[in-house]
């Protein structure tokens, strides 16, 4: 097989005209920021999850850092989560002052295991951020169980998995708090940009207030005048733009097609490697509609992931590796976390292999990648 001219990335947007067009003309109106697009993108986000109410952020990240605020985590709490995610999910609990505990994985789903999260539960634990890692939810049943007996918050990290339905019900109505990211290589993007949905008015007024600079829209009095407002708590600037919620209006019309999309691509990859003994395919549990916004394989112990890493980036496919245990960053080992503390989480890593996959992936390069896998992992 000819080597592809083109290199084939793991993950990325797919924006067309009206997306274009629709940017262009937040440009030539009154507001680029704070005008009426935002409140728009938000309510089109909470309809889309079922959710009663949505605070859109600058990010993913702040709008993590906003649900702790919100969740009244601070110093001295401990807040449990997986080390199989983007740092951002641990280092929220960071920001508010909180102690991160990481809690192993499921060794099929590569999903937080909810008998490791109760078995991390102390007096101090506050809140589990569980993280929809590639799509597929987070035993989301089972993890409200273990929170509602020890009073705790549940931040559900749906960076991956925006439009994901776990038991018929879709991701943003199954956590205390939903996060959701619009990252370009996320489901659907604004280039960068975050929300939070939530049902609870409290959180719900908290986020607004956290995400601009913790001012309140207070009503002014008669002697007070129109200029009159009150900080009230030390918030930041965390806003969306018009230009991005714009965007991500026009994107959001496309989730359906992004979605299928995905889904027919790991189809493709599943009936591709169903026979091939060397790779593991990820498993979906019963009743997980998955987003798909990572395809994970695990490869045989007896493959070299490096070698076989190398060789597909030189044949031009954009693999990858999702993701290195948190707590093996240096910034965690210098907190006191030791290698070793998630023994699942460590050998998932040890063998994982990111393939590529998006809407604009074709057939053609979907056969590319795989007839090549396939070759490699066969010549060992
Ligand atoms: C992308 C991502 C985030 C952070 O989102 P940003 O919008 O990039 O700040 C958090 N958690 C996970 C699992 C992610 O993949």
């Amino acid at each position: 097989m000819e080597k592809l001219s083109k290199f084939l990335s793991y993950g990325r947007q797919v924006v067309d005209e009206n997306d274009i067009q629709a940017v262009v003309d937040i440009l030539r109106s009154s507001f680029l920021t704070q005008g009426p697009k935002i409140e728009e993108f938000e309510a089109a986000i909470a309809e889309y999850v079922g959710a009663k109410y949505a605070v859109a952020f600058s990010n993913g990240t702040a709008a993590l850092h906003g649900a702790c605020f919100a969740a009244g985590i601070g110093e001295g709490d401990e807040v449990i989560t997986t080390p199989i995610t983007f740092a951002a999910s641990a280092n929220c609990v960071r920001y508010v002052g909180g102690t991160v505990v990481f809690a192993d994985i499921n060794r099929n789903t590569y999903n937080i295991n909810p008998y490791e999260i109760e078995k991390k539960i102390t007096s101090k634990t506050k809140a589990i951020i569980p993280v929809d890692f590639t799509g597929q939810p987070a035993d989301m049943d089972f993890i409200n169980e273990v929170a509602k007996k020890h009073n705790l918050v549940v931040i559900e990290d749906g960076a991956h998995s925006l439009g994901a339905e776990y038991k018929e019900r879709k991701v943003g109505t199954l956590a205390d708090m939903t996060m959701f990211s619009f990252h370009p290589v996320k489901p659907i993007t604004t280039a960068e940009g975050g929300i939070i949905v939530t049902d609870n008015a409290d959180y719900y007024r908290k986020l607004q207030v956290f995400r601009s600079h913790g001012v309140e829209k207070t009503p002014y009095s008669i002697e007070q005048g129109d200029w009159y407002y009150e900080m009230t708590d030390l918030g930041f600037n965390y806003r969306m733009t018009d230009l991005q919620a714009a965007l991500g209006l026009s994107q959001l019309n496309k989730i359906d097609y992004f979605l299928n999309r995905r889904r027919e691509i790991a189809q493709m990859y599943n009936e591709a490697f169903a026979m091939i003994p060397e790779i593991k395919i990820p498993v979906q549990l019963e009743g997980s509609y998955s987003g798909w916004h990572l395809y994970m394989i695990q490869l045989d112990e007896k493959i070299s992931r490096i070698d076989i890493f190398r060789k597909m980036r030189n044949l031009n496919i954009g693999v990858h590796v999702h993701y290195i245990p948190v707590y093996w960053h240096p910034y965690y080992q210098q907190l006191g976390y030791k290698k070793g503390i998630c023994k699942n989480a460590e050998l998932y890593y040890d063998h994982a292999l990111t393939l590529p996959i998006h809407p604009s992936l074709t057939d053609e390069d979907v056969q590319y990648i795989t007839t090549n896998l396939i070759k490699l992992v066969e010549s060992y």
